[in-house]
């Protein structure tokens, strides 16, 4: 049985738990939890992340140091996983569009 080594990372990111929210492992939410992601959703994910961060939603820096600029398919042999409500969350054409509504109405009002 390999084990995965204990490998040292500087930074501590619990794969074990949901990537997107870092608090419920995925043991507890099973129905509700996306343990093998595709790779379109995962690059999804990493872009939703930036764009909403690129509008200012602060929430989501943390997410973005997560990330720390791996690509979808590094994400992938990490063995990512999260919730499905996360995701969705994360990637909501809705909240994306508001987002973007009130970053552009920022910007203008900065002009005046
Ligand atoms: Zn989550």
């Amino acid at each position: 049985m390999a084990e995965s080594s204990s490998n040292k990372k500087s930074k501590t990111v619990e794969f074990e738990l949901c990537f997107i929210c870092q608090l419920r492992s995925k043991e507890t939410d099973y129905t509700n939890y996306v343990l093998h992601p595709s790779l379109l959703s995962v690059e999804k994910l990493i872009a939703s992340t930036d764009v909403r961060c690129l509008y200012g939603e602060t929430e989501f820096s943390a997410l973005k140091d997560r990330i720390s600029g791996l690509s979808a398919n590094e994400l992938l042999q990490k063995s990512v996983s999260y919730h499905k409500t996360c995701y969705k969350d994360l990637t909501n054409k809705t909240h994306i569009e508001r987002a973007k509504r009130r970053y552009e109405k920022g910007q203008a009002s900065q002009c005046q």
